[in-house]
């Protein structure tokens, strides 16, 4: 089976197609230098070399449109890039490639507090919208570990979750209205500000979460929220994840607004407590961990809920942050997985989710399988648990090569896929397809809506040059046969 990103000869930029690309652009808003094309060429995924030809930073949306225009008339393969840090490979550069990244474009406009809106554009750092909504005592509730350098853009096209989604749902629920260039270089202003609008397609919906292969999100009206109210942070240790679960049916029984409820192994707490220096406040013994936040709680009940709680879950051991500080401290131990998982050791990484009615099946028979197929492997699961959204990291061997390491990874897929599609689930909840799990993409979704997708991919992008052999690459027949 291959793993080559695309089917067809990498991409050569000639030197007039490249000239005349400089001169869409405003004035040095290009670059040819070995290091950009190295760096925008990748995003946080390092399986695919970078190999892009050419990074554009477009000022406006008119320079976006000037430049697909001229790539859809030339056969030149375009790559949107945002923050670059997807998890699927969908921003990476592989096959001499243009690169268009929004950064320049990061405009922050008024936040409206009467329709609780901010315009802004598609290269705004996801913390910057944060900060700048704050003193309105509103937020966008989009929140993640990596925050602090993913763009706006970048999180709509991957309808990003994170650890809030069990309290407000996916990206999508917080655009109103967005400015788009399709694949054949026209600009669509979709939706306004519009909290309403029934009147045809939704094609707000299609852009969101398609992972720039229809088109690139220049502008978004975000939809804010009321920053939230006191929080109180709780960590569990639990022998095993039943223990997890229990505690997980116990909290939504609770009638408590829950705005976090993440999951992670030992193996994730040894790992990141020694990368960051943090410390684990609770008895040794526990196998897996959960985070819970609650909103707004008043302290008594609270206080009540955790004894009986900790009196009827099978649990090694609690503790309730009693101040804002020491509730942060208990979510680096999450936040900081990831980062720690990567600066520590080579993490295959999956991110799966099965209803949450099935968590607790899928739970057993993925342990059982992983138990008994990769005994001596150290896996490291973790994340949003509440919302059915497991990360299953797999860590390299010290002593195995990155290409072993690689092949042996399928086959633990194939099988974890496997147990997904069983169960009713997806092969990608929140990080995207992009070129990683492209061969998979059909142990989650049919052949008629795969189809679909393709008929779409033709009609916003005809010539095809819009993240080529991301989602829907070609498949070749070895692949095609993949779908069980
Ligand atoms: C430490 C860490 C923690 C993370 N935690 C989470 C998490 O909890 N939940 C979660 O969902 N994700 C998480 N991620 C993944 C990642 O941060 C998100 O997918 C994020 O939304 C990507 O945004 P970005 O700007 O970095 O996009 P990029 O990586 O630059 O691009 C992602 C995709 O979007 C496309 N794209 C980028 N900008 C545009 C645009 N303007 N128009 C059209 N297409 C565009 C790219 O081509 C690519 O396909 C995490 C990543 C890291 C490194």
């Amino acid at each position: 089976m291959s793993d080559a990103p695309t089917n067809s000869p990498p991409h050569v930029l000639d030197p007039l197609q490249s000239q005349a690309l400089q001169g869409l652009v405003s004035e040095g808003s290009w670059s040819l230098d070995e290091e950009d094309l190295g760096a925008y060429g990748a995003d946080w995924t390092r399986q695919h070399p970078p190999r892009a030809s050419m990074v554009l930073f477009p000022r406006s949306t008119q320079e976006v449109s000037n430049v697909v225009r001229y790539c859809g008339e030339h056969g030149i393969p375009l790559v949107p890039s945002g923050g670059r840090t997807g998890l699927s490979g969908g921003a990476v550069a592989t096959s001499g490639e243009v690169v268009l990244s929004l950064e320049k474009m990061n405009h922050l406009g008024e936040v409206n507090t009467l329709s609780n809106t901010v315009r802004v554009q598609a290269g705004a750092v996801t913390e910057q919208v944060h900060q700048h909504c704050e003193p309105f005592g509103l937020t966008w509730p989009v929140d993640f570990a990596s925050k602090g350098s993913s763009q706006v853009g970048g999180n709509i096209a991957t309808n990003a979750g994170g650890v809030r989604v069990i309290r407000y749902g996916n990206t999508r629920n917080w655009v109103l209205g967005l400015t788009v260039v399709s694949g054949a270089g026209d600009i669509l202003h979709i939706n306004g500000e519009l909290e309403k609008n029934n009147s045809g397609v939704d094609l707000r919906q299609l852009f969101i979460g398609s992972e720039g292969i229809l088109g690139i999100v220049t502008e978004a009206t975000l939809k804010l929220a009321p920053l939230p109210a006191p929080q109180d942070v709780m960590l569990f240790g639990f022998r095993d994840l039943a223990g997890v679960l229990s505690l997980f049916r116990e909290a939504r029984r609770s009638g408590f607004l829950l705005s976090a409820f993440e999951f992670f192994s030992d193996t994730c707490m040894t790992r990141v407590t020694e990368h960051r220096g943090l410390h684990n406040p609770l008895e040794p013994g526990a196998g897996y961990f959960a985070l819970l936040e609650i909103e707004g709680a008043s302290r008594d009940d609270l206080e009540t809920w955790l004894g009986k709680v900790m009196d009827t879950v099978p649990m090694v051991d609690g503790t309730l942050a009693q101040t804002a500080s020491q509730g942060q401290d208990l979510w680096q131990l999450r936040e900081g997985i990831s980062e720690s998982l990567s600066a520590t050791g080579t993490p295959y990484k999956n991110d799966i989710s099965v209803p949450v009615s099935e968590l607790e099946a899928f739970s057993t028979r993925m342990e059982a399988l992983l138990g008994r197929d990769y005994p001596d492997w150290e896996m490291c699961p973790f994340g949003h648990i509440g919302d059915g959204n497991l990360h299953v990291n797999v860590m390299k061997p010290e002593s195995m090569s990155s290409e072993v390491f690689l092949e042996h990874t399928h086959g633990i897929e194939k099988a974890l896929f496997a147990l997904v599609k069983e169960h009713r689930g997806s092969v990608s909840a929140e990080h995207g397809i992009g070129l990683l799990k492209r061969r998979w993409l059909g142990y989650c979704r049919s052949p008629e809506e795969i189809a679909l997708m393709r008929g779409l991919k033709r009609v916003f992008d005809p010539a095809g040059i819009l993240n080529p052999g991301k989602v829907l690459a070609p498949l070749e027949p070895a692949e095609a046969m993949m779908a069980p």
